[in-house]
Protein backbone atom coordinates (compact mmCIF):
# COMPACT_ATOMS: atom_id res chain seq x y z
CA UNK A 1 0.00 0.00 0.00
CA UNK A 2 1.45 3.27 -0.80
CA UNK A 3 2.08 5.86 2.59
CA UNK A 4 -0.24 9.01 2.33
CA UNK A 5 1.27 11.83 3.76
CA UNK A 6 -1.61 12.92 5.39
CA UNK A 7 0.57 14.99 7.98
CA UNK A 8 0.80 17.94 6.48
CA UNK A 9 -3.00 18.38 5.93
CA UNK A 10 -3.70 17.17 9.39
CA UNK A 11 -1.28 20.10 10.61
CA UNK A 12 -3.29 22.49 8.28
CA UNK A 13 -6.29 21.74 9.58
CA UNK A 14 -5.03 21.84 13.30
CA UNK A 15 -3.97 25.33 12.28
CA UNK A 16 -7.67 26.74 10.77
CA UNK A 17 -9.68 24.75 13.50
CA UNK A 18 -7.68 25.58 16.70
CA UNK A 19 -8.13 28.42 19.31
CA UNK A 20 -6.26 30.85 19.02
CA UNK A 21 -3.30 30.04 21.34
CA UNK A 22 -2.50 33.45 22.55
CA UNK A 23 -4.88 35.51 24.10
CA UNK A 24 -6.29 38.80 24.07
CA UNK A 25 -3.79 39.89 26.67
CA UNK A 26 -0.70 38.63 24.67
CA UNK A 27 -1.58 41.03 22.15
CA UNK A 28 -0.39 44.04 24.04
CA UNK A 29 2.12 46.28 22.66
CA UNK A 30 4.00 45.72 26.18
CA UNK A 31 5.33 42.65 27.20
CA UNK A 32 4.12 41.81 31.03
CA UNK A 33 7.82 41.86 33.21
CA UNK A 34 8.67 39.32 36.02
CA UNK A 35 11.15 40.05 37.90
CA UNK A 36 11.60 36.27 40.40
CA UNK A 37 14.32 37.44 42.75
CA UNK A 38 15.18 35.03 45.65
CA UNK A 39 16.82 35.78 48.45
CA UNK A 40 20.92 34.22 49.57
CA UNK A 41 20.69 31.31 46.92
CA UNK A 42 24.46 30.82 45.66
CA UNK A 43 25.20 30.14 42.46
CA UNK A 44 25.58 26.63 43.01
CA UNK A 45 22.10 26.11 45.13
CA UNK A 46 20.48 24.66 42.18
CA UNK A 47 20.23 21.34 39.60
CA UNK A 48 21.10 23.63 36.72
CA UNK A 49 24.70 24.02 36.48
CA UNK A 50 26.66 27.68 35.84
CA UNK A 51 29.99 26.63 35.77
CA UNK A 52 31.40 24.50 32.96
CA UNK A 53 30.96 20.97 34.66
CA UNK A 54 28.25 19.79 36.75
CA UNK A 55 29.36 19.47 40.23
CA UNK A 56 28.51 17.47 43.33
CA UNK A 57 25.70 20.65 44.58
CA UNK A 58 24.37 20.38 40.91
CA UNK A 59 23.58 16.90 42.21
CA UNK A 60 21.61 17.26 45.71
CA UNK A 61 19.37 20.33 44.71
CA UNK A 62 16.31 19.96 42.84
CA UNK A 63 15.00 23.06 40.67
CA UNK A 64 13.24 21.35 37.58
CA UNK A 65 11.65 24.46 37.02
CA UNK A 66 14.30 25.87 37.10
CA UNK A 67 15.82 23.56 34.63
CA UNK A 68 12.77 24.52 32.76
CA UNK A 69 13.65 28.01 32.27
CA UNK A 70 17.31 27.15 31.17
CA UNK A 71 15.75 24.78 28.79
CA UNK A 72 13.22 27.48 27.37
CA UNK A 73 15.76 30.83 27.91
CA UNK A 74 19.27 32.21 28.52
CA UNK A 75 21.33 31.24 31.17
CA UNK A 76 23.65 33.84 32.49
CA UNK A 77 27.03 32.35 33.62
CA UNK A 78 28.74 35.44 34.89
CA UNK A 79 25.61 37.45 36.21
CA UNK A 80 26.31 39.32 39.89
CA UNK A 81 25.01 41.36 42.40
CA UNK A 82 25.92 43.48 45.60
CA UNK A 83 27.28 40.86 48.46
CA UNK A 84 24.18 41.64 50.93
CA UNK A 85 20.50 42.41 50.60
CA UNK A 86 19.84 46.43 50.49
CA UNK A 87 22.43 47.36 47.81
CA UNK A 88 21.22 44.79 45.76
CA UNK A 89 17.97 45.66 45.80
CA UNK A 90 18.60 49.28 45.76
CA UNK A 91 20.59 49.06 42.88
CA UNK A 92 17.75 47.04 40.96
CA UNK A 93 15.15 49.76 41.53
CA UNK A 94 17.58 52.71 40.60
CA UNK A 95 19.93 51.28 38.24
CA UNK A 96 22.41 53.18 40.21
CA UNK A 97 25.73 51.18 41.73
CA UNK A 98 26.44 50.79 45.56
CA UNK A 99 29.32 53.17 45.67
CA UNK A 100 26.90 55.93 44.20
CA UNK A 101 24.00 55.52 46.15
CA UNK A 102 26.05 54.99 49.72
CA UNK A 103 23.34 52.42 50.34
CA UNK A 104 26.40 49.70 50.68
CA UNK A 105 25.11 47.76 53.64
CA UNK A 106 22.08 46.07 55.11
CA UNK A 107 19.51 47.85 56.62
CA UNK A 108 17.51 47.55 59.88
CA UNK A 109 14.03 47.89 60.21
CA UNK A 110 14.74 50.09 62.82
CA UNK A 111 14.90 53.29 61.83
CA UNK A 112 18.65 55.33 62.15
CA UNK A 113 19.77 52.29 63.29
CA UNK A 114 23.63 51.64 61.76
CA UNK A 115 23.96 47.75 61.48
CA UNK A 116 27.95 47.98 60.91
CA UNK A 117 29.57 46.24 63.42
CA UNK A 118 32.36 48.14 65.33
CA UNK A 119 35.84 47.54 63.40
CA UNK A 120 39.20 47.11 65.44
CA UNK A 121 41.44 48.97 62.71
CA UNK A 122 38.73 51.48 60.50
CA UNK A 123 36.10 53.68 61.66
CA UNK A 124 32.83 53.21 60.11
CA UNK A 125 31.49 55.25 56.89
CA UNK A 126 28.91 57.30 57.14
CA UNK A 127 26.72 55.04 54.42
CA UNK A 128 22.77 55.34 53.90
CA UNK A 129 21.27 53.66 56.97
CA UNK A 130 17.89 53.93 55.88
CA UNK A 131 18.02 52.68 52.65
CA UNK A 132 16.50 54.08 49.63
CA UNK A 133 13.67 57.30 49.15
CA UNK A 134 11.85 57.95 46.81
CA UNK A 135 11.17 60.87 48.81
CA UNK A 136 13.90 64.29 48.84
CA UNK A 137 15.50 65.00 51.83
CA UNK A 138 14.71 61.79 54.23
CA UNK A 139 18.00 61.54 56.38
CA UNK A 140 20.32 58.90 55.91
CA UNK A 141 18.80 57.35 52.40
CA UNK A 142 19.59 57.57 48.74
CA UNK A 143 16.97 59.51 46.63
CA UNK A 144 15.84 58.50 43.62
CA UNK A 145 13.26 57.82 40.67
CA UNK A 146 12.00 53.86 41.02
CA UNK A 147 11.61 51.56 38.64
CA UNK A 148 7.85 50.47 39.62
CA UNK A 149 6.82 54.25 39.25
CA UNK A 150 8.30 54.68 35.91
CA UNK A 151 6.56 51.54 34.89
CA UNK A 152 3.20 52.12 36.76
CA UNK A 153 3.21 55.77 35.11
CA UNK A 154 3.42 54.04 31.31
CA UNK A 155 0.34 51.86 31.85
CA UNK A 156 2.05 48.91 33.86
CA UNK A 157 -0.25 47.67 36.62
CA UNK A 158 2.27 46.73 38.88
CA UNK A 159 2.27 44.26 42.06
CA UNK A 160 4.96 43.40 44.58
CA UNK A 161 4.95 40.39 46.68
CA UNK A 162 7.19 38.96 49.27
CA UNK A 163 10.36 40.69 50.61
CA UNK A 164 11.22 44.08 49.99
CA UNK A 165 14.02 46.06 52.11
CA UNK A 166 14.20 48.79 50.30
CA UNK A 167 14.35 51.20 53.11
CA UNK A 168 13.67 51.48 57.22
CA UNK A 169 10.41 51.72 59.02
CA UNK A 170 9.25 54.87 59.10
CA UNK A 171 10.58 56.15 56.19
CA UNK A 172 8.85 56.55 52.75
CA UNK A 173 10.98 53.84 51.34
CA UNK A 174 9.86 50.89 53.63
CA UNK A 175 6.10 50.78 51.60
CA UNK A 176 6.39 49.68 48.54
CA UNK A 177 3.18 51.45 47.66
CA UNK A 178 5.39 54.38 47.71
CA UNK A 179 7.91 53.18 45.48
CA UNK A 180 5.00 52.85 42.88
CA UNK A 181 3.78 49.38 43.29
CA UNK A 182 -0.32 48.77 43.13
CA UNK A 183 -0.53 46.19 45.47
CA UNK A 184 1.88 45.10 47.99
CA UNK A 185 1.44 41.72 49.70
CA UNK A 186 3.79 40.96 52.78
CA UNK A 187 6.56 43.32 51.93
CA UNK A 188 8.04 45.68 54.68
CA UNK A 189 11.60 46.97 55.83
CA UNK A 190 12.43 43.80 57.18
CA UNK A 191 14.97 41.82 55.77
CA UNK A 192 14.24 38.04 56.97
CA UNK A 193 10.64 37.13 57.97
CA UNK A 194 10.62 35.45 61.54
CA UNK A 195 9.27 32.55 60.72
CA UNK A 196 8.08 30.74 57.64
CA UNK A 197 4.98 28.92 58.78
CA UNK A 198 1.19 29.49 58.74
CA UNK A 199 1.08 27.41 62.27
CA UNK A 200 3.25 30.36 64.06
CA UNK A 201 1.40 32.91 61.74
CA UNK A 202 4.82 33.93 60.03
CA UNK A 203 5.63 34.98 63.58
CA UNK A 204 8.37 33.58 66.56
CA UNK A 205 6.59 36.11 69.01
CA UNK A 206 9.60 37.24 71.76
CA UNK A 207 8.04 37.29 75.66
CA UNK A 208 5.09 37.44 74.11
CA UNK A 209 4.71 40.12 71.73
CA UNK A 210 5.38 39.77 67.99
CA UNK A 211 8.83 39.88 66.70
CA UNK A 212 9.88 42.64 64.63
CA UNK A 213 10.51 40.43 61.54
CA UNK A 214 7.14 39.44 61.84
CA UNK A 215 5.69 38.82 58.01
CA UNK A 216 2.72 41.84 57.77
CA UNK A 217 -0.55 41.28 55.56
CA UNK A 218 -0.84 37.44 55.40
CA UNK A 219 -3.85 36.89 57.77
CA UNK A 220 -5.75 35.01 55.71
CA UNK A 221 -3.03 32.11 55.78
CA UNK A 222 -2.52 32.29 59.54
CA UNK A 223 -2.79 28.91 61.45
CA UNK A 224 -2.87 27.31 58.39
CA UNK A 225 0.23 24.86 57.19
CA UNK A 226 0.91 27.29 54.01
CA UNK A 227 4.91 27.85 53.99
CA UNK A 228 5.55 31.86 53.21
CA UNK A 229 7.08 31.03 49.65
CA UNK A 230 3.66 28.98 49.21
CA UNK A 231 0.87 32.09 50.53
CA UNK A 232 3.55 35.46 48.62
CA UNK A 233 3.42 32.74 45.56
CA UNK A 234 -0.60 32.14 45.80
CA UNK A 235 -1.34 35.91 46.19
CA UNK A 236 0.59 37.23 43.97
CA UNK A 237 -0.78 35.33 41.29
CA UNK A 238 -4.49 36.37 42.43
CA UNK A 239 -3.15 39.42 41.72
CA UNK A 240 -2.01 39.63 38.44
CA UNK A 241 -5.67 38.09 37.54
CA UNK A 242 -6.76 41.80 37.66
CA UNK A 243 -4.50 43.00 34.58
CA UNK A 244 -4.80 39.73 32.66
CA UNK A 245 -8.51 40.08 32.39
CA UNK A 246 -8.29 43.92 32.06
CA UNK A 247 -5.38 43.19 29.41
CA UNK A 248 -3.29 45.74 30.64
CA UNK A 249 0.45 44.60 30.84
CA UNK A 250 1.66 43.61 34.09
CA UNK A 251 5.07 43.91 36.24
CA UNK A 252 5.15 41.79 39.05
CA UNK A 253 8.08 41.89 41.85
CA UNK A 254 8.52 38.23 43.29
CA UNK A 255 10.81 38.76 45.74
CA UNK A 256 11.13 35.86 47.62
CA UNK A 257 12.39 35.42 51.41
CA UNK A 258 13.37 32.36 50.66
CA UNK A 259 16.21 31.02 51.16
CA UNK A 260 17.23 33.46 53.70
CA UNK A 261 17.19 31.78 57.26
CA UNK A 262 15.73 31.07 59.32
CA UNK A 263 16.08 27.38 58.27
CA UNK A 264 12.34 26.37 59.36
CA UNK A 265 11.23 23.14 57.75
CA UNK A 266 9.29 23.09 54.39
CA UNK A 267 7.56 20.13 54.97
CA UNK A 268 6.83 19.01 51.38
CA UNK A 269 10.36 18.21 50.40
CA UNK A 270 12.08 17.87 53.60
CA UNK A 271 12.33 13.80 53.21
CA UNK A 272 13.41 13.69 50.08
CA UNK A 273 16.67 15.46 51.92
CA UNK A 274 17.18 13.73 54.71
CA UNK A 275 17.40 10.12 52.71
CA UNK A 276 20.09 11.43 50.92
CA UNK A 277 21.93 11.82 54.22
CA UNK A 278 22.04 15.33 54.32
CA UNK A 279 22.42 16.75 57.96
CA UNK A 280 18.83 18.54 59.55
CA UNK A 281 20.23 22.23 58.20
CA UNK A 282 21.36 21.01 55.00
CA UNK A 283 18.38 19.64 54.03
CA UNK A 284 15.51 22.33 55.55
CA UNK A 285 18.12 24.53 53.15
CA UNK A 286 17.14 22.38 50.25
CA UNK A 287 13.61 22.26 51.29
CA UNK A 288 13.93 26.39 51.18
CA UNK A 289 15.17 26.01 47.64
CA UNK A 290 12.81 23.31 46.18
CA UNK A 291 9.86 25.25 47.52
CA UNK A 292 11.02 28.64 45.78
CA UNK A 293 11.25 26.12 42.56
CA UNK A 294 8.47 24.69 43.06
CA UNK A 295 6.96 28.46 42.80
CA UNK A 296 8.40 29.29 40.06
CA UNK A 297 6.78 26.20 38.59
CA UNK A 298 3.55 27.86 39.81
CA UNK A 299 4.18 31.16 37.79
CA UNK A 300 4.97 29.19 34.81
CA UNK A 301 1.91 26.97 35.14
CA UNK A 302 0.01 30.65 35.61
CA UNK A 303 1.51 31.67 32.53
CA UNK A 304 0.09 28.38 30.46
CA UNK A 305 -2.86 28.45 31.42
CA UNK A 306 -3.54 32.18 30.72
CA UNK A 307 -1.84 31.70 27.34
CA UNK A 308 0.57 34.49 28.29
CA UNK A 309 3.80 33.05 28.12
CA UNK A 310 4.59 34.35 24.53
CA UNK A 311 4.37 37.42 26.32
CA UNK A 312 5.84 37.73 28.99
CA UNK A 313 9.66 38.36 30.06
CA UNK A 314 10.92 36.29 32.89
CA UNK A 315 13.94 37.58 34.80
CA UNK A 316 15.26 35.33 37.42
CA UNK A 317 17.84 36.23 39.91
CA UNK A 318 19.51 35.90 43.40
CA UNK A 319 20.31 39.44 45.50
CA UNK A 320 23.37 38.19 46.90
CA UNK A 321 25.68 34.65 47.56
CA UNK A 322 24.71 31.31 49.50
CA UNK A 323 25.49 31.95 52.90
CA UNK A 324 28.66 30.02 53.83
CA UNK A 325 29.85 32.34 56.89
CA UNK A 326 28.16 30.59 59.62
CA UNK A 327 29.65 31.27 62.85
CA UNK A 328 26.57 29.71 64.83
CA UNK A 329 27.63 26.34 63.60
CA UNK A 330 31.32 26.31 63.75
CA UNK A 331 31.69 27.78 60.54
CA UNK A 332 30.05 24.31 59.32
CA UNK A 333 28.47 25.86 56.44
CA UNK A 334 25.07 24.55 55.05
CA UNK A 335 25.55 25.95 51.37
CA UNK A 336 29.20 26.66 49.78
CA UNK A 337 28.98 28.02 46.22
CA UNK A 338 31.85 26.21 45.78
CA UNK A 339 33.66 26.08 43.24
CA UNK A 340 33.90 29.71 44.02
CA UNK A 341 35.46 31.20 47.00
CA UNK A 342 33.55 32.27 50.23
CA UNK A 343 29.90 33.70 49.89
CA UNK A 344 27.16 36.65 51.22
CA UNK A 345 29.22 39.27 52.53
CA UNK A 346 32.22 39.07 50.72
CA UNK A 347 33.59 40.36 47.32
CA UNK A 348 35.18 37.02 46.13
CA UNK A 349 32.78 35.54 43.84
CA UNK A 350 31.06 33.45 46.34
CA UNK A 351 29.30 36.47 47.43
CA UNK A 352 28.32 38.25 44.36
CA UNK A 353 28.25 35.45 41.36
CA UNK A 354 24.28 34.76 41.06
CA UNK A 355 22.02 32.00 39.07
CA UNK A 356 20.64 34.34 36.20
CA UNK A 357 18.10 32.77 33.93
CA UNK A 358 15.68 35.09 31.54
CA UNK A 359 12.76 33.83 29.46
CA UNK A 360 11.16 35.50 26.66
CA UNK A 361 9.89 33.43 23.76
CA UNK A 362 9.51 35.77 21.36
CA UNK A 363 13.25 37.24 21.47
CA UNK A 364 15.03 34.92 23.36
CA UNK A 365 16.77 31.95 22.17
CA UNK A 366 15.64 28.34 23.93
CA UNK A 367 18.79 26.95 25.67
CA UNK A 368 21.23 29.41 24.89
CA UNK A 369 24.13 30.54 26.94
CA UNK A 370 25.57 34.07 27.76
CA UNK A 371 28.81 34.48 28.99
CA UNK A 372 28.95 38.70 29.27
CA UNK A 373 29.09 39.59 32.79
CA UNK A 374 26.35 41.71 33.93
CA UNK A 375 25.46 43.85 37.24
CA UNK A 376 22.25 43.90 39.16
CA UNK A 377 22.03 47.25 38.40
CA UNK A 378 21.45 46.81 34.39
CA UNK A 379 18.04 45.44 35.22
CA UNK A 380 16.81 48.82 35.29
CA UNK A 381 17.78 50.21 32.28
CA UNK A 382 16.92 46.72 31.03
CA UNK A 383 13.31 46.62 31.72
CA UNK A 384 13.12 50.19 30.53
CA UNK A 385 14.15 49.19 27.75
CA UNK A 386 12.38 46.07 27.59
CA UNK A 387 9.05 47.88 28.08
CA UNK A 388 9.80 50.30 25.37
CA UNK A 389 9.78 53.43 27.70
CA UNK A 390 12.30 56.37 27.02
CA UNK A 391 12.63 60.06 27.66
CA UNK A 392 11.28 59.03 31.43
CA UNK A 393 12.85 61.88 34.15
CA UNK A 394 14.87 60.38 36.42
CA UNK A 395 16.48 62.00 39.60
CA UNK A 396 19.46 59.51 39.61
CA UNK A 397 22.44 58.70 37.35
CA UNK A 398 22.19 55.46 36.17
CA UNK A 399 25.28 53.26 35.74
CA UNK A 400 23.64 49.79 34.76
CA UNK A 401 23.82 49.29 31.02
CA UNK A 402 20.85 47.42 29.11
CA UNK A 403 21.22 43.62 28.46
CA UNK A 404 18.59 43.63 25.91
CA UNK A 405 21.13 43.30 22.99
CA UNK A 406 22.20 39.94 24.69
CA UNK A 407 18.60 38.57 25.01
CA UNK A 408 18.29 39.21 21.52
CA UNK A 409 22.15 37.43 21.07
CA UNK A 410 24.06 35.34 23.35
CA UNK A 411 27.38 35.99 21.90
CA UNK A 412 27.41 39.90 21.83
CA UNK A 413 30.16 40.33 24.29
CA UNK A 414 32.31 43.84 25.84
CA UNK A 415 35.57 42.69 27.59
CA UNK A 416 36.27 46.58 27.86
CA UNK A 417 33.48 46.85 30.01
CA UNK A 418 34.28 48.21 33.99
CA UNK A 419 31.97 46.85 36.82
CA UNK A 420 32.93 47.12 40.60
CA UNK A 421 31.45 45.93 44.35
CA UNK A 422 31.69 48.53 46.93
CA UNK A 423 31.49 47.71 50.26
CA UNK A 424 33.26 49.56 53.02
CA UNK A 425 31.35 48.11 56.17
CA UNK A 426 31.94 45.37 58.62
CA UNK A 427 28.90 42.76 58.12
CA UNK A 428 29.06 41.14 61.38
CA UNK A 429 30.86 40.21 64.46
CA UNK A 430 33.06 37.03 63.52
CA UNK A 431 35.68 37.54 61.03
CA UNK A 432 35.62 35.69 57.28
CA UNK A 433 37.46 36.29 54.10
CA UNK A 434 36.77 39.77 53.01
CA UNK A 435 33.31 39.85 54.16
CA UNK A 436 34.17 43.26 55.71
CA UNK A 437 35.32 46.43 54.43
CA UNK A 438 36.40 45.41 51.15
CA UNK A 439 35.74 46.41 46.87
CA UNK A 440 36.01 45.11 43.83
CA UNK A 441 36.46 45.51 40.27
CA UNK A 442 35.80 43.29 37.22
CA UNK A 443 37.02 43.96 33.82
CA UNK A 444 37.57 41.08 31.16
CA UNK A 445 38.74 38.31 32.42
CA UNK A 446 40.67 40.64 35.07
CA UNK A 447 39.43 41.09 38.61
CA UNK A 448 41.28 43.28 41.40
CA UNK A 449 40.07 43.05 44.90
CA UNK A 450 40.75 45.57 47.23
CA UNK A 451 41.17 44.74 51.67
CA UNK A 452 40.73 48.13 53.04
CA UNK A 453 42.29 46.86 56.18
CA UNK A 454 45.74 45.80 55.21
CA UNK A 455 45.66 48.12 52.11
CA UNK A 456 46.30 45.44 50.10
CA UNK A 457 44.90 44.64 46.41
CA UNK A 458 44.95 41.21 45.31
CA UNK A 459 44.65 40.33 41.25
CA UNK A 460 43.05 37.16 39.76
CA UNK A 461 42.22 35.98 36.18
CA UNK A 462 38.87 34.69 36.50
CA UNK A 463 38.75 32.99 33.31
CA UNK A 464 41.70 30.29 34.48
CA UNK A 465 40.75 30.73 37.96
CA UNK A 466 37.28 31.18 39.08
CA UNK A 467 38.36 29.72 42.53
CA UNK A 468 40.27 33.00 43.12
CA UNK A 469 43.24 30.57 44.60
CA UNK A 470 45.96 32.03 42.53
CA UNK A 471 46.55 35.70 43.49
CA UNK A 472 48.97 37.57 40.91
CA UNK A 473 49.75 40.78 42.41
CA UNK A 474 53.04 40.02 42.46
CA UNK A 475 53.91 38.83 39.34
CA UNK A 476 51.68 41.48 37.16
CA UNK A 477 52.24 44.16 38.94
CA UNK A 478 51.74 46.41 35.36
CA UNK A 479 47.51 44.88 35.20
CA UNK A 480 47.42 45.81 39.06
CA UNK A 481 48.41 49.10 37.98
CA UNK A 482 46.63 49.50 35.10
CA UNK A 483 42.98 48.26 36.41
CA UNK A 484 43.77 50.23 40.08
CA UNK A 485 44.07 53.53 37.91
CA UNK A 486 40.55 52.23 36.18
CA UNK A 487 39.15 51.39 39.53
CA UNK A 488 39.98 54.54 41.50
CA UNK A 489 39.19 56.48 38.63
CA UNK A 490 35.36 55.18 38.75
CA UNK A 491 35.27 55.33 42.53
CA UNK A 492 36.35 58.76 42.66
CA UNK A 493 33.24 59.50 39.68
CA UNK A 494 30.98 57.51 41.69
CA UNK A 495 31.69 60.23 45.17
CA UNK A 496 32.26 56.65 46.87
CA UNK A 497 32.99 56.58 50.49
CA UNK A 498 36.04 55.43 51.81
CA UNK A 499 36.90 54.71 55.66
CA UNK A 500 39.56 55.91 57.76
CA UNK A 501 42.20 54.27 60.22
CA UNK A 502 41.21 54.40 63.48
CA UNK A 503 45.22 54.52 64.48
CA UNK A 504 46.15 57.16 62.42
CA UNK A 505 42.81 59.61 61.33
CA UNK A 506 44.00 59.07 57.57
CA UNK A 507 41.98 57.86 54.98
CA UNK A 508 42.17 54.41 53.60
CA UNK A 509 44.84 55.12 50.28
CA UNK A 510 42.81 54.52 46.83
CA UNK A 511 43.36 51.64 45.09
CA UNK A 512 45.96 53.65 42.42
CA UNK A 513 47.80 55.14 45.75
CA UNK A 514 48.45 51.14 46.18
CA UNK A 515 49.46 49.92 43.41
CA UNK A 516 52.03 52.89 42.58
CA UNK A 517 54.03 51.16 45.48
CA UNK A 518 54.40 47.52 44.26
CA1 LIG B 1 20.07 38.63 50.56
Amino acid sequence: MKFVPVSKYFLLLIVLVAPQFSSAQSKLDKPNIIVFLVDDMGWQDTSVPFWTQVTAFNKRYRTPNMERLAREGMKFTNAYAMPVCTPSRVSLLTGANAARTHVTHWTSPDKDKNTDYEDPILKPVDWNINGFSPVADIAHTFYGTPLPAILQKNGYYTVHSGKAHFGSTGTPGSDPKNVGFDVNIAGSSIGHPASYLGEKNYDNPVKGKPHRNAVPGLEAYHGTDVFLTDAITTEALKAIEKPVTEQKPFFLYLAHYAVHTPLNADKRFLDLYLKMGLDSSEAKYAALVEGMDKSLGDVLNFLDKNKIGDNTLILFMSDNGGLSTTPARGGQAWTHNLPLKAGKGSVYEGGIREPMLVRWPKVVKPASVADQYVIIEDFFPTILDIAGIKNHKLVQKVDGKSFLPILKNANVKDQSREILWHHPNRWIAAEGPNIHYASAFRKGDWKLIYDYRNAKLELYNLKADIGEQNDLAASKPEKVKELATLFSKKLKEMNAQWPVFKSSGEQVPLPDVVAAKL
